[in-house]
């Protein structure tokens, strides 16, 4: 899923691959430039503290990868996430090495009760991998995949990108679910759920999860997989980064062929009633092998269409059959199904605008697209000339539905699509008629909704998020009190644990 630009093409360099111009080695104390006598930080429960030099310096000592503070040229890339109207400063960055690193830095947050963000690709869209006054972990230097062809397992450090799983697997035949940007992060991704261009066929990311290796909130290193630490391994799997930061994920791999057919046919806006319609039919009787977003969109300066992206990753010969009931809704005004190669494809729709926009979105599960639903899009839907709009259908089903909702953490098996109203418009126009707009039509849209994916929720409060834990929450609860208790833990899908 391309949520800004969905029908670019080209590839993007990676922010998060770019190391930081100044590198500040702790090791390296030559190059350590003087540390300030204190500087204020804000903790966890958002009261005002002070770390001195000394605590910096411990830390900095501690350390392999760099500490950045305000001013240091890594500190910008770093506070950075893709949304890059979100302009939040810590009050200090860690750039773990390594585990070792991520285990000091989870202790020195822990011990000084601070306000603790954890980035790995930087996606999330309320931006809780940074934060104002605290500590970001940035696990850009967390990176690699090393793939075992004969045992069909991919070993991903925490930092990694989906780029970086696709690429290694591929080149060894092998492929796992991964999200359909490849500049998103393995870590909030898969923790979160992981839907993408193969889910339907090998399940959710998380569903190929088979281990962790995890920092918990005490500082341990502890690997969770069936057998060891089970109860932690199902938690991770849906409950997000709620029990600490995994340092490496083990996924399971499947053989797959290198071609898939893959593009988008889009259609006049003219006909929206009735293909939102036939979208929800065709993708609710799909085969496994073939995964069609449904994307209405209105772009400033361009036709506003409604579009229905697909990869047919099964064998090429019957590509054309699983494809058939798509060519049977008529003339497209464009139609750029091809034999394409796998990774390009989960590259294609990678970020290539440098702009600065702002976003809004609201998103939700529904369990079909009918003709109640498809009443509220088509009557609520409008293009404005200062701003995109777009409504994104994210297909389920498959095999994500073939797992038990309390299998893992991740209950909402039986979604039929995860619906996202997005909207973005150049940063530092008013926001306030777009902001408007989008509570107004989702207003109309959300009663047909059945819970939230957390990667793709807002700023919902509290006692929202945890219910949409559905079935699951009372355990990830109690998960929760034995593994971060004091809630160190918390910018993200956030499981209180002293809630009752
Ligand atoms: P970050 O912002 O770095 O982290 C998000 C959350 O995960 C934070 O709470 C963070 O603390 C936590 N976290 C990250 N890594 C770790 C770790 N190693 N250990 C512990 N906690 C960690 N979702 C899909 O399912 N499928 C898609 O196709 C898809 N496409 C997307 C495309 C775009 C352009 C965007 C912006 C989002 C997309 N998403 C998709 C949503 C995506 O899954 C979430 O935004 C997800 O949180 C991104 O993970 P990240 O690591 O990039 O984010």
């Amino acid at each position: 899923m391309r949520r800004r630009e969905f029908l670019g093409s080209s590839i993007a360099a990676s922010v998060a691959l770019s190391l930081p111009a100044r590198v500040v080695l702790a090791a390296d104390t030559s190059s350590t430039p003087q540390l300030p006598a204190q500087i204020p930080a804000v903790t966890g429960g958002g009261v005002a503290t002070t770390l001195t030099r000394s605590d910096l310096q411990a830390l900095q000592r501690s350390l392999r990868g760099p500490l950045y503070l305000a001013g240091d040229a890594g500190y910008e890339l770093s506070r950075r996430v893709e949304d890059r109207s979100i302009d939040r400063h810590p009050a200090l960055i860690v750039q773990p090495s390594g585990a070792a690193d991520v285990r000091t830095a989870v202790t020195f947050a822990r011990e000084h009760s601070l306000l603790l963000a954890v980035k790995c690709g930087g996606h999330s869209q309320t931006g809780q991998s940074t934060c104002n006054g605290g500590m970001q972990i940035d696990l850009a230097r967390v990176r690699g995949v090393r793939v075992d062809p004969a045992a069909h397992l991919a070993y991903v450090a925490g930092g990694s990108l989906l780029g970086d799983l696709d690429h290694e697997a591929m080149a060894c035949g092998l492929v796992t679910t991964a999200g359909t940007v490849s500049h998103t992060g393995v870590g909030g991704l898969t923790l979160g759920g992981g839907f993408g261009r193969l889910a339907r066929r090998f399940g959710l990311a998380l569903d190929n999860v088979t281990a962790v290796d995890i920092v918990t909130a005490d500082g341990e290193y502890r690997h969770a997989s069936a057998t060891e630490n089970p109860e932690l391994f199902w938690g991770v799997r849906g409950g997000g980064g709620n029990f600490g930061v995994v340092t490496s994920f083990e996924f399971a791999l499947h053989p797959m062929q290198r071609q898939v057919v893959s593009g988008n046919v889009v259609f006049p806006i003219s006909r929206l009633r009735e293909l939102l319609l036939a979208y929800g039919d065709i993708s609710a009787h799909a085969p496994a092998e073939l995964y069609m977003d449904g994307i209405v969109s209105a772009s400033p300066g361009k036709d506003t269409v409604f579009v229905i992206s697909v990869c047919y990753s099964g064998p090429a010969e019957r590509a054309e059959q699983a494809l058939a009931p798509i060519r049977k809704l008529g003339t497209p005004l464009a139609d750029t199904i091809e034999a394409r190669d796998y990774v390009a494809v989960q590259r294609g729709t990678d970020s290539t605008d440098p702009r600065v926009r702002s976003e809004y979105a609201m998103s939700g599960l529904i369990d079909r697209l009918d003709a109640g639903l498809t009443a509220a899009l088509v009557a609520g839907f409008e293009p404005d000339p200062e701003r995109r709009t777009e409504i994104f259908f994210q297909q389920g089903g498959g095999a994500i539905g073939k797992i038990d909702s309390s299998a893992t953490a991740f209950p909402h098996r039986q979604a039929s699509h995860n619906m996202m109203l997005v909207t973005d418009w150049l940063a530092g126009s008013d926001a306030t008629a777009h902001r408007r707009y989008v509570d107004r039509y989702w207003k109309s849209l959300q009663p047909f909704t059945h819970g939230m994916y957390v990667n793709t929720m807002n700023d919902d409060p509290p006692a929202i998020v945890e219910a949409n834990y559905a079935g699951n929450l009372q355990r990830l609860r109690q998960l929760k009190r034995r593994y971060d208790p004091t809630n160190l833990f918390r910018l993200n899908a956030n499981i209180r644990p002293g809630a009752a």
